[in-house]
């Protein structure tokens, strides 16, 4: 049976966006048995055209319909967004050349351009990319788009408090407006299944697929009805990365996008790790307002562990900027510094971002930093890391691994421990 994904239903509410539909073919075992897509916005809604309201389920389910050469069928949909859509793939197909991009969206073609529209908007996580975006732009008032059900989930309540209210709280230091999205277009997905499917792109579904376009295509409707000339996603990755590093949101994909007359920008991808968080700690500066960010996803409850690697990436970035990265939202940072070098061998796997931190802490003289990040001052991630699994004790966890480990005895264990003193 082709696989078919079929809009049945479209329904618009003062604040709300429900869409029904139903699919056939294989390409339902990729689907939850939930079958209505869900959106709640801040903003006022009930004014939005059926071709702009499908914008964000199709934008959920693209890549989806492109892997599994499926039809997407919707009763009509904004001319822009359908037109942006060959380059889009061409951006996966690029990035992915070991996978197939096929399939196609069969609609009724409408033209929903917003007259004389002037404003702006940034995707706001509360992150290290955002808050660089966000200051980069301040002079274009941009409002900030919160999203709950990304990284989120729909059920953490508390995590979503802590995020939101903190989104708020910048909003108003800044006098930007927020806007905030709730959707549960992650959950209507076995991203495991969707996983195994890109297994040979080497990346998950959600990281390497899906979460770009996805959130783009939620800010469908407040391009609309907040009449939005560009909206900003901010950039992870820098041009250093470009080739190596896979990603769903990257400037060959998210730069293409387009609805309403609206263009997507993927922002600050010319600044590295290390420079946004100097450009951010400066704008904190110069403003008087210092943000707390959120980069970890590690801890439920919106907070920073301060002990996995991504917190561990922007605490080194702020410290190699001479700043104290409490007053950054990084409050037990102290704690786990002293064993922050074995998780950062382990799994730091952007070496190049912590390359440019790497450089910027050998500005600093080794008396003023903690001496927990000594170790990475001036040198190279990668050599460290390979000298680091190269020790006896790597080398067994890894054979351990490898034969199961009832296999090598506990006396081969003690032996290397042994050999090791
Ligand atoms: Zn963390």
């Amino acid at each position: 049976m082709k696989n078919r994904i079929i809009v049945e239903s479209v329904s618009v509410g003062t604040h709300t966006l429900d869409i029904g539909f139903r699919t056939e073919g294989d390409i339902s075992a990729y689907f939850t048995d939930e079958r209505i897509f869900r959106c709640e916005y801040s903003a006022d809604i009930s004014a939005l055209p059926e071709a702009v309201a499908v914008v964000p389920f199709v934008c959920s389910v693209l890549p989806l319909v492109w892997l599994t050469d499926a039809e997407l069928t919707a009763g009509s949909i904004d001319k822009d967004f359908h037109d942006c859509l060959p380059h889009v793939r061409r951006g996966y197909e690029d990035m992915y050349p070991m996978l197939q991009f096929r399939g196609r969206l069969k609609a009724g073609l409408c033209l929903t351009r917003v007259r004389h529209a002037k404003n702006c908007a940034a995707l706001f996580s509360g992150g290290a990319d955002a808050f660089c975006t966000m200051f980069a732009h301040l002079e274009e008032r941009p409002a900030l788009i919160t999203i709950w059900g990304a990284d989120i989930a729909t059920c953490d309540t508390e995590g979503w408090h802590n995020v939101s209210s903190r989104a708020q709280h910048t909003g108003r230091q800044y006098g930007l407006d927020n806007e905030f999205i709730k959707s549960n277009f992650r959950e209507l997905l076995r991203e495991d299944r969707l996983s195994a499917l890109v297994s040979k792109s080497g990346d998950g579904y959600w990281h390497g697929f899906l979460h770009g376009i996805a959130l783009l295509g939620l800010c469908a409707p407040i391009a609309f009805t907040g009449q939005l000339d560009t909206l900003y996603i901010a950039s992870s990755f820098t041009t250093a990365d470009k080739g190596k590093i896979k990603c769903a949101s990257d400037p060959s994909i998210d730069n293409h996008v387009r609805f309403c007359g609206a263009r997507v920008v993927h922002d600050g991808y010319d600044l590295n790790r290390q420079q946004k968080i100097e450009l951010i700690c400066n704008a904190a500066e110069s403003t008087g307002y210092t943000p707390e960010m959120h980069v970890c996803w590690q801890s439920s409850g919106g907070g920073n562990c301060c002990r996995c690697e991504k917190c561990l990436r922007t605490i080194y970035s702020l410290l190699a900027c001479g700043r104290n990265p409490s007053h950054y939202g990084f409050g037990l940072w102290e704690q786990y510094i002293g064993s922050s070098r074995r998780t950062v061998l382990r799994e730091a796997t952007y070496t190049t971002l912590w390359n440019c931190i790497s450089e910027r802490l050998g500005q600093q003289p080794a008396e003023s930093l903690p001496e927990g990040v000594l170790w990475l001052r001036g040198r190279d991630l990668r050599r460290l890391q390979q000298r680091y699994r190269r020790r006896p004790a790597a080398l067994l966890s890894r054979l351990r691994h490898l034969v199961g480990s009832r296999v090598i005895s506990p006396a081969v264990t003690a032996a290397v421990r042994l050999r090791r003193r």
